[in-house]
């Protein structure tokens, strides 16, 4: 059994930034500044570069983008006892909980991208991802194990009250988990903070979740490189953005393999196993909310569906890697994206 995490480590960022990977690209006086830093929040690597009139702007910027995404790792992180969503998950079958206005309008976009993926995306699935303990002690639960929790992955059991602003989940043991769309909201709102902060231009990544602002003091548009699902730090395709997000699900950033099968973190809500559709989904919308989660959405909806969600929806593109190695694009995207290689397809998957 080979156990790979590498979704902590440097090495798993699932989009790697072609431009502006210097740190500082100090101008002559009077031209815009670029500056770039990266520190671990929420679990990862987080780079954030901005363009800004001064040296002091642009490191103002970097700051204020820094803090918010601090800030909203309190009120998120389930790792962190004290959380809004950890209380939330605590006073499940108990009582509502009272959130701020951040943690309400994650929560509410989760169960819109839930809708708009027929289920596919599923914020209470966590009971389902720990039984598989994929980043720990890689384990192949039983069918009847996962059965018996199925119940607690019912999101009409998860009751958003607006007004009050509160959250109840109905029944105990059930578990509510922003993992795979809070990243992307982090970013739209430390972009938000940065340009409040003075920033005129700049990228910030959550690992593979990525938002850009602005252009380059060059006139360039932020390069983004989509990870092969296969080759460790090579890239498969080039995109440039500009005030757009870009979000990656893949099947390589947690997973173990187990007699040449890959057993990986997205799980599918109906079967409770590893989605099997896809390699890897980028999605790129405006906001980072809506690209990372119908990124993991879509893995689990596969090619085919996934894809079809993606046209019929304004303003949302995607690169799909299906299990066979096969590259789809988004009528959208078609000349924009420069696909650099190719993917083999997949050896074996387990038996239906
Ligand atoms: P990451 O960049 O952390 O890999 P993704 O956007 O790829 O994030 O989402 C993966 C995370 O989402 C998993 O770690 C898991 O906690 C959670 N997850 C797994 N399956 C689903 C699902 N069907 N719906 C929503 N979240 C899921
Ligand atoms: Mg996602």
């Amino acid at each position: 059994m080979k156990i790979h995490d590498v979704g902590l480590l440097a090495s798993s960022v699932a989009l790697l930034l072609v431009v502006s990977e210097s740190c500082a690209i100090l101008s002559p006086s009077g031209t815009p500044v670029v500056l770039k830093r990266t520190q671990m929040h929420m679990g990862t690597l987080v780079s954030i570069t901005a363009v800004g009139q001064t040296n002091r702007d642009a490191n103002e910027a970097i700051n204020a983008g820094f803090q918010e995404v601090k800030r909203l790792e309190q009120l998120l992180s389930t790792w962190i006892p004290e959380s809004e969503l950890s209380r939330v998950n605590i006073a499940a079958g108990r009582k509502p909980v009272l959130v701020s206005p951040e943690t309400m309008t994650v929560v509410q976009r989760s169960l819109q991208v839930a809708e708009m993926t027929e289920g596919a995306f599923n914020i209470a699935i966590g009971p389902a991802v720990d039984a598989w303990s994929v980043s720990a002690e890689p384990r192949i639960p039983t069918a009847a194990e996962l059965e018996v929790l199925k119940p607690l992955m019912d999101l009409h059991a998860v009751h958003v009250n607006v007004r009050e602003r509160t959250i109840y989940l109905e029944k105990s043991g059930m578990r509510i988990d922003v993992g795979g769309i809070g990243k992307g909201y982090a970013a739209d709102q430390a972009v938000m903070a940065m340009k409040k902060a003075g920033g005129v231009a700049g990228v910030v990544a959550l690992s593979g979740d990525i938002k850009t602002f602005g252009w380059l003091p060059d006139g360039n548009k932020f390069s983004v490189g989509i990870q092969h699902p296969r080759k460790e730090g090579v890239i498969l395709a080039e995109i440039d953005l500009q005030d757009e997000a870009i979000s990656t699900a893949g099947d390589y950033e947690r997973f173990f393999e187990k007699d040449g099968i890959r057993y990986h973190h997205i799980l599918d809500p109906n079967t409770l196993q590893p989605a099997r559709g896809c390699q890897s989904v980028s999605v790129i919308a405006k906001e980072g909310v809506w690209a990372d989660g119908l990124d993991t959405g879509i893995f689990v909806l596969g090619p085919g569906r996934g894809m079809e969600l993606v046209e019929q929806l304004d303003d949302v593109e995607a690169i799909i890697v299906d299990q066979a190695g096969q590259v789809h694009v988004s009528s959208g995207l078609r000349n924009r994206v420069r696909i650099l290689l190719e993917v083999e397809g997949e050896g074996r998957s387990p038996k239906p």
